[in-house]
């Protein structure tokens, strides 16, 4: 730490905090006793709490989000100089690095070609789902206003995302939701079993399941498909073998919109520039947040291909045929600045390269864990995007009670360092050890992680 502010200060700033600030996702009451950790400073793949004491970071500021690692001066410069030269302006207006940012990103996107601004995950599936229904309303009078998402599948925090949220312990207590959202099985091989499908052709399997709840709910009332290309907070699930051929060819078979969120896995997490890269999906809309710009200013988009866009101007003369939306932040143009400088790092230190070459070496060394430890059910991901499933007998796969895999989260945690892990998401199946380390990671750094869960490992379940 550079020690610019006082150990006076800063139990000053943890008092404040514990006296002011309501935190995400956690229950207050053992602050009561208990000190926050306050996060005071980054750089490269390491943190430094509010005691000076050092973390190396394996899941990129707690939510996959900084790819590109802490302390970057470029993209505090490249937003210095935006915003003041000019910071905001929203309604119809553009700004320079808004248009510059759209043209870059999506020449990596070739079947994509506009892209809409806005602030947070969750909000860009919002806009994605009013296109779709509003796609429903110019064309088919409304009722094909159904949108299908999946189990253990997760679009954000809203009441309408949330609808759309296969991880049933985030909804809880939070209805009633939005009509119009219908649930289709998920798609992790491991779990076949459970779901009682067969063990050969699973991929086509799960991919038909899809179809089926379609004829179900009646093709003409489905007009999208909202999917994760790997699942993240559910399990960090990647699709089985044939799954996304077959999931495209029902899109197009029913004149469904596929709209792929990449709020996790945009912007390199898989070692492409996209997820759905990896499986040749050509979507109608992607949606994406975390790593467009890794944390340095908040933003989201939303990119459709340009026939989606020319649905909105098909008829001018009617005042009421636009997207009648807008994103009050989405005038911020730190945003696009950052994002402008982040992916040209990206580009120039090749962390696609380093990304996928790094995955396959972690997922090397987890393979070995899984040799070591029986608990480790399956090791899965692609990419810097990896989980770790724990079992608490191999042969029924039961998933590991979830308070022992929190116990190999805390273990860790004290041995400096932070890994992830499907806590109080999906019911019965909180069990998977998730690691996302910014696109940066080196060997050295992996293997930190993973001798760190190997110790965690033998000491919580000997
Ligand atoms: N989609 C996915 C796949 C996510 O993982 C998340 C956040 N964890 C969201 C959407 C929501 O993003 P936000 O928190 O920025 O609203």
């Amino acid at each position: 730490m550079d020690g610019t502010l006082s150990q006076n200060d800063l139990s000053h700033v943890v008092e404040a905090d514990k006296a002011h600030v309501w935190h995400h996702l956690i229950q207050h009451k053992p602050f009561e006793t208990n000190d926050p950790n306050i996060i005071v400073e980054g750089k490269g793949m390491r943190v430094w709490n509010q005691n000076g004491k050092e973390h190396l970071d394996a899941v990129s500021g707690g939510v996959w989000t900084v790819n590109v690692g802490y302390g970057r001066e470029s993209i505090a410069k490249a937003v210095y100089d935006q915003i003041l030269k000019m910071n905001y302006f929203a309604g119809s207006a553009g700004s320079i690095p808004g248009a510059l940012f759209a043209e870059k990103l999506l020449a990596k996107m070739p079947n994509q070609s506009r892209m809409y601004y806005c602030n947070s995950g969750s909000e860009a599936n919002e806009k994605a789902f009013k296109m779709i229904r509003q796609i429903a309303h110019k064309r088919y009078g409304g009722a094909k206003h159904k949108i299908l998402y999946r189990d253990r599948d997760y679009h954000g925090t809203t009441i309408a995302t949330l609808s759309a949220g296969g991880q049933d312990e985030r909804g809880a207590q939070y209805g009633p939701y939005t009509p119009g959202f219908v649930r289709v099985p998920h798609c992790l091989e491991y779990r076949a079993g459970d779901q009682g499908a067969p063990t050969e052709n699973y991929g086509e399997w799960a991919a038909d399941q899809i179809e089926q709840v379609i004829l179900r709910e009646g093709p003409d009332t489905v007009g999208g498909l909202c999917l994760e290309p790997v699942t993240a907070g559910g399990g960090v699930i990647t699709p089985p073998t044939g799954y996304w051929q077959k999931v495209q060819e029902i899109c197009r078979k029913y004149d469904i919109l596929l709209h792929i969120d990449e709020v996790v896995c945009g912007v390199g997490r898989t070692g492409k520039w996209f997820g759905y890269q990896q499986f040749g999906i050509e979507p109608d809309m992607v949606t994406m947040a975390k790593g467009v710009a890794s944390g340095y200013a908040a933003i989201a988009c939303l990119t459709t291909t340009e026939e989606v866009f020319e649905m909105f101007k098909d008829d001018a003369s009617d005042p009421m045929n636009y997207f009648r939306d807008i994103s009050t932040f989405g005038g911020c143009t730190a945003g696009p600045a950052a994002a402008i400088e982040n992916m040209r790092i990206i580009e120039d230190e090749g962390l696609l390269d380093n990304c996928a070459d790094m995955g396959a070496y972690m997922l090397g060394r987890l393979g070995e864990l899984q040799d070591k430890h029986a608990v480790i059910g399956q090791v899965r991901g692609k990419g810097l995007f990896l989980g770790a499933e724990l079992v608490a007998d191999r042969d029924t796969r039961a998933p590991a009670a979830e308070k022992l895999v929190q116990a190999v989260v805390g273990d860790c945690m004290k041995q400096g360092v932070i890994i992830g892990a499907t806590n109080r998401s999906v019911p019965g199946y909180n069990n998977t050890l998730c690691f996302s380390p910014a696109l940066i990671a080196t060997r050295d750094d992996i293997d930190q992680i993973v001798e760190a869960v190997d110790g965690a490992l033998s000491r919580t379940f000997g």
